[in-house]
């Protein structure tokens, strides 16, 4: 055909028209082979429509020459490849379910209707829409296909552009939902398929809006950048991270199961994550939370794996802040609790169900009180006593903690100008109070109307208040400080942590956080020295140190001998109702005697739970006392061999291998193989389960573990006599 291009004038010649005349029609018949063939010839030239064909075996057999000329290829290039490997399809582009991949249309000898393709030479390359039909000749043999091209490039690139624009967040260059929820769609259907297992981690910031509210939304959008930044940096290529909208991110962790690694990868990132930020000069700092979920075990569709990891980062918030969460089934209680709480919250200050109890914080010396710190307390009509942990963070979500705390600053003082003049009383404020732009009048009205004098009150302001502006920070601490009152850095050393602080803000006192003073006897951590750099710190910026969370008399001696000036904690006195206090102050008693434990006990804990324990073929019921991560102590079996290998069933298919290591009567220490690791919580897990795909296997349908789901697949029904007699006990005691 391309020798046909020399005759393109020929046969084609006009009779030149008279002035004013129209010329002669001289249409082209169908049997004018030549002047048809120069009519494609110049369609062919224009750009207007390129064609191809091929031959019965697939093979190309021609493509106008015009086409190659735009990537500079030669005939010899491409004649006689595959056409279903010549064209590359699109694969960025989402294609309807109906329409089938370009190489299954040619092997079917189906018509090709439009299908953008891609071709590549070298450094170029073009985006065409080929349309085809197969050729048959008189007998029916297949002869290949004929067809034409277009030239989509220019407008196929922008098609692409608009589609990763609507896969890609536009901000931070992530995944958006919409692709995040396809490819967890298409991971999950390959992986149930193939018995792989995959995580799913949400993240979300804490403190994000005061950013965005303090500094703007443009180094909002900054920080957001930095962010994904940071969890890219720490992610790489183990998995896909999407920006779901907002400060929300997720990221899906193909091959992931061990709780006890994404436990770890979990608090990598909100380490990461709570670093602080440099954005246009200022300094911002944020935290960020965590809920994990993975598949099959906390569920298998992709509905049901995305509700449980945001279940646990629920949970995960709830929890206070900085902590990642692994799902559990139970979680969905708490999570009706917590919306229950929200719902009464509104109505505790009006029904007067807030209360303020208070802790004595004493001289570390003389033991004398010297400040009352007023902890908030909630009497539930129903529910009874309610803890501030979990009722002041949903304060702070739903906008009560202003009227909250306004309420318990009033209270308080009131209270105070009754008190004994070297009695201080300290008062908690929260990071999202402190950015209200009336707090200092809400300071000094509470102040003038009660009288007290401003020296004996005290705010405890935990480091998260330097989260966005620090220039305005400083100003308010200035403006408080003029009201003549105190102010302590609580929670010292916890996730903001940066000695800068301590420099330039006025604070008169630092409470080194409980974690910190936790265990910090036993030797096997670093706690200690980090008490004694605090305390040297404070003591040459002429601060007050207290040690808060005191319980043992090990603690005591550990934190005095590094020269904490002032001590807080259980050993002394817990938080204790407003009467006590009075009553106290009236009779003079202001020294508390220490009284509690001698030592510290490793993180053993009381629990009263109903577990299983499986020995041989048998599944019995015992009841778990003690749950640390290295063992557990149990009771309900009688006279159980030392040295036993038993499993012990902690429910939601967690099974831990563990030997009998102490046995008295019906009670029983264990010991584990492998050890526990954290829930993210209080908590403890094991770090594999029992997979749904063995439960598969033996014949349940694929589902995500409940306990009774798999509480039936482990319960063993055999002819063997039980090896242990079963001790009946009552669930308490
Ligand atoms: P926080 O400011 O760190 O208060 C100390 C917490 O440790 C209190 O818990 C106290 O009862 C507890 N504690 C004291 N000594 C010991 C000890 O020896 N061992 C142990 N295990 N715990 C000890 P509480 O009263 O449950 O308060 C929890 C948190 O709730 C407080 O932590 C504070 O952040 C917040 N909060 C309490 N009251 C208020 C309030 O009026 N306003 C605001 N914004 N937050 C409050
Ligand atoms: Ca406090
Ligand atoms: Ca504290």
């Amino acid at each position: 055909m391309a020798g046909l291009l020399s005759r393109i004038t020929k046969g084609a010649e006009k009779k030149p028209a008279a002035d004013g005349e129209p010329a002669e029609l001289d249409p082209i018949r169908a049997d004018d082979q030549a002047r048809r063939v120069a009519l494609l010839d110049s369609l062919e030239n224009s750009g207007l429509g390129w064609f191809w064909a091929s031959d019965a075996e697939g093979r190309l057999t021609y493509l106008t020459p015009k086409a190659l000329e735009m990537l500079e290829l030669e005939e010899t290039d491409v004649v006689g490849r595959q056409v279903s490997e010549l064209f590359e399809e699109d694969t960025e582009i989402e294609r309807d379910e109906a329409q089938r991949p370009l190489r299954f249309m040619l092997a079917a000898r189906n018509s090709i209707n439009a299908s953008a393709v891609k071709l590549t030479a070298g450094d170029k390359s073009a985006w065409w829409e080929i349309s085809g039909k197969p050729h048959f000749c008189g007998d029916g043999t297949f002869e290949g296909y004929r067809g034409s091209i277009k030239d989509i490039s220019r407008t196929h690139q922008d098609r692409v552009d608009a589609e990763r624009l609507s896969q890609f967040d536009s901000l931070t260059g992530l995944s958006n939902r919409h692709r995040m929820a396809r490819n967890l769609t298409s991971t999950l259907k390959a992986f149930t398929h193939a018995k792989r297992s995959c995580a799913l981690m949400m993240l979300d910031l804490d403190r994000f809006k005061q950013v965005n509210d303090t500094l703007g939304h443009p180094a909002g959008d900054e920080l957001l950048k930095q962010v994904a930044a940071r969890i890219q940096r720490i992610i790489g290529d183990e998995g896909e991270i999407g920006r779901l909208g907002g400060d929300e991110f997720q990221i899906i962790l193909p091959d992931y199961d061990d709780r006890g690694e994404l436990g770890e990868l979990g608090q990598r990132l909100i380490q990461m994550v709570s670093q602080p930020y440099s954005i246009g000069g200022s300094r911002a700092v944020i935290g960020s939370s965590v809920g994990i979920a993975v598949a099959p075990y906390d569920g298998v569709e992709t509905d049901e794996l995305i509700k449980a990891a945001d279940l646990a980062l629920y949970a995960a918030k709830g929890g206070g802040r900085g902590q990642h969460r692994f799902y559990s089934s139970d979680l969905q209680d708490k999570a009706s609790h917590r919306h229950q709480i929200e719902a009464d919250l509104r109505d505790a200050a009006a029904k007067n169900e807030l209360l303020m109890y208070y802790q004595p914080i004493v001289d570390a010396k003389t033991h004398e009180v010297v400040c009352m710190e007023a902890l908030m307390r909630w009497d539930h009509s129903e529910r009874g006593m309610i803890s501030p942990a979990e009722f002041i963070p949903v304060a702070e979500d739903v906008g009560l903690i202003r009227e909250l705390g306004e309420w318990a600053l009033n209270e308080v003082c009131q209270q105070v100008a009754k008190w004994p003049n070297k009695v201080k009383a300290a008062i908690n404020v929260s990071a999202v109070q402190f950015a209200s732009d009336d707090f200092v009048e809400v300071v000094r009205t509470a102040l003038k109307r009660s009288g007290v004098n401003p020296q004996q009150i005290e705010l405890e302001i935990t480091e998260s208040v330097f989260v966005g502006d620090i220039e305005r920070t400083l100003l308010m601490f200035k403006n408080l400080k003029e009201l003549g009152i105190r102010l302590a850095l609580d929670d010292f050393g916890t996730g903001y942590s940066s000695l800068s602080y301590l420099r330039d803000a006025p604070f008169d006192k630092i409470k080194i956080d409980q974690g910190f003073v936790r265990g910090c006897s036993s030797g096997d951590n670093n706690n200690l020295a980090i008490i004694a750099a605090v305390v040297s710190l404070a003591s040459v910026l002429r601060m007050e140190t207290v040690a808060e969370g005191v319980e043992t008399k090990d603690e005591l001696a550990a934190v005095t001998g590094q020269g904490a000036t002032h001590l807080q904690g259980i050993l002394f006195s817990r938080a204790v109702p407003i009467e006590e206090v009075t009553e106290r102050f009236e009779k003079g008693d202001l020294v508390y005697v220490p009284r509690g434990p001698e030592k510290f006990r490793a993180d053993r804990r009381t629990e009263f739970r109903k577990i299983g324990l499986i020995h041989g073929d048998h599944r019995y019921t015992v009841i778990l006392r003690n749950l640390s991560k290295t063992g557990a102590k149990v009771e309900g079996l009688l006279d159980v061999p030392l040295e036993t290998k038993v499993v012990l069933d902690l429910g939601g298919g967690q099974l831990a291998v563990a030997t009998v290591k102490r046995s008295e009567g019906y009670s029983q220490g264990v010991e584990f193989e492998t050890p526990l690791i954290s829930d993210g919580a209080d908590g403890l897990c094991t770090r594999h389960r029992v997979s749904p795909y063995q439960m598969e296997l033996a014949g349940r349908p694929l589902q995500a573990l409940n306990d009774d789901s798999y509480a039936g697949y482990m319960h063993a029904q055999s002819k063997e006599p039980k090896a242990f007699m079963e001790v009946q006990l009552s669930g308490r005691g």
